[in-house]
């Protein structure tokens, strides 16, 4: 198999990064578990040493996945929170950075609990906003951190503007893309500078593992994370590299099923009396709806929607029978949560208040099941 230098998007999901094994011709990279490599004689070895250093079905992911993302290398991390903290050491005591008001909570805890505390300064802003973006700028500022869209009220950010002002301060841009997945959007191709994902969610996509990934387009950036993944080693194991590349072989596909089920539920919920908004960006109604048919192809599979009081979310979560109450997104079985007490229990009440995310707010990761079947439990929950 050799991948043509024009591969189509779909076709290097299945292929990049792999070659059948030399000894055996399996077509599916072994899982290397090992931790060292014999050496054929002193300063004589196949590339391979220690295995926090280099593990070839890491490296058969991270080929995989910087191809997808098309950047220049991707290095894959035991969560995707160890892949955000990996891309904050390449800041120094002092800098400044601009955060996404309404980032994934444990992002927000990361930065605001442990790395002020070396001396790295944030502020959060709605970076829907380029204007608020702009003002938020120091001369200090080295990094912008964007999620888009948000979880979990799913507001979008203009990526092409913001990579623009943050050359403009010659700071990178980071995009967490988890929420998109590849398929819907390609931050790099905007001008992003890193790409992070939790791989825990729709690269994996099966509900069966936990890690990250950060993408990278610049030659320093690439040394950088090829040095912290192993000076501080939070590597990703080879059995989660092995899934995640076995994940990532069926993205395309899985996204289809993902937005048909999201767009069906958005509109069913739309039309039922007791709910009384419906955030979807695949909604004309969704204030950047025009940004998310240029910016993304497709809506994804995340819906929230808020049913007017905190009761009436718990009991839509207890009630449904299909959907599982459960943390986490991007799997094939459908998710329900209630972001307030679960997910964003991190964020102070205030902070959520002032981002939409209500008590009586409730999120739906779509799966990819008969859409029929995941409307009628909605309807017996909500009934
Ligand atoms: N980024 C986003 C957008 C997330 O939703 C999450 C987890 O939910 C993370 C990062 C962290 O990923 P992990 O749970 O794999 O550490």
């Amino acid at each position: 198999m050799k991948l043509p230098p024009d591969a189509r998007f779909s076709t290097i999901c299945i292929h990049a990064g792999q070659t059948p094994d030399p000894g055996t011709g399996a077509i599916i990279t072994p899982i290397f578990q090992t931790s060292t490599y014999v050496q054929e004689e002193l300063g004589k070895h196949k590339g391979y040493e220690y295995a926090r250093t280099q593990n070839p079905t890491r490296a058969a992911l991270e080929a995989n996945i910087a191809a997808i993302e098309g950047g220049a290398a991707a290095y894959a991390f035991a969560s995707g929170m160890a892949a955000i903290d990996a891309i904050t050491t390449m800041l120094e005591a002092g800098d400044h950075v601009v955060v996404t008001d309404n980032t994934y909570g444990g992002t927000f805890r990361l930065f605001d609990k442990v790395l002020t505390r070396y001396k790295l300064e944030f502020t959060y802003v709605d970076t829907s906003q380029p204007d608020l973006v702009e003002r938020a700028m120091r001369p200090n500022t080295k990094m912008l951190f964007i999620e888009t869209p948000t979880n979990p009220v799913l507001r979008l950010t203009d990526i092409a503007q913001t990579a623009t002002i943050a050359r403009r301060h010659n700071a990178r841009l980071v995009v967490d893309n988890t929420f998109a997945s590849p398929v819907l959007q390609r931050p790099i191709e905007l001008g992003a500078d890193l790409v992070t994902h939790s791989t825990t969610k729709y690269l994996n996509g099966h509900s069966d593992s936990v890690g990250g990934v950060v993408i990278a387009t610049r030659d320093e950036d690439v040394a950088w994370l090829k040095f912290i993944q192993n000076a501080a080693g939070a590597i990703l194991s080879p059995f989660d590299s092995w899934l995640v590349l076995r994940g990532t072989k069926t993205l395309v596909v899985r996204m289809a099923q993902h937005n048909a089920n999201g767009m069906a539920l958005a509109q069913f919920l739309s039309t039922h009396p007791k709910v009384t908004q419906v955030i979807y960006p695949g909604l004309p109604n969704h204030p950047q709806h025009e940004l998310a048919k240029t910016q993304m192809r497709g809506f994804g599979g995340m819906v929230s929607f808020d049913v007017g009081t905190f009761e009436a979310a718990r009991d839509v979560c207890n009630r449904v029978k299909l959907m599982s109450l459960a943390e986490s997104l991007g799997g094939v079985e459908t998710l329900i949560s209630h972001p307030a007490s679960m997910t964003h229990a991190s964020v102070p009440p205030e902070r959520r208040q002032a981002i939409g995310l209500t008590d009586s707010l409730v999120r739906i990761s779509a799966g990819i099941e008969d859409p029929s079947d995941l409307i009628d439990d909605l309807k017996q929950a909500l009934a």
